[in-house]
């Protein structure tokens, strides 16, 4: 230590160091999960996520959903479902999406 620092000082230093440390820690944490993010996405990104197939967006009554060119299913965006169920929709078919979206 030299002679004219304190100890208060070497403690200031360190604690420092050790936040410096951790927000670093943290930074690299974010950038990994981002890349993470990105090549899940691009993996992913317009595959039916049950058979793993190509999904082609289509138009179904004015909204455009994702349906496999594979196994036929239909996958909808966030916002999707309700916009077909409308929301004075009273048909049974509304009445079940009401049900799955908790929205009833
Ligand atoms: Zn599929």
């Amino acid at each position: 230590m030299a002679p004219n620092k304190t100890k208060a000082e070497d403690e200031f230093i360190a604690k420092e160091e050790a936040e410096k440390t951790k927000r670093l820690k943290v930074q690299l944490e974010e950038q990994h999960s981002e890349e993470q993010r990105k090549q899940t996405k691009a993996v992913c990104y317009m595959k039916c996520p049950k058979c793993g197939a190509d999904l082609n967006e289509v138009t179904f009554r004015g909204i455009k959903i994702d349906r496999c060119l594979n196994c036929d299913g239909v996958w909808l965006d966030e916002g999707e479902l309700d916009k077909l169920a409308g929301e004075e929709d009273t048909s049974r078919i509304g009445n079940i999406i009401q049900i799955i979206t908790g929205k009833v």
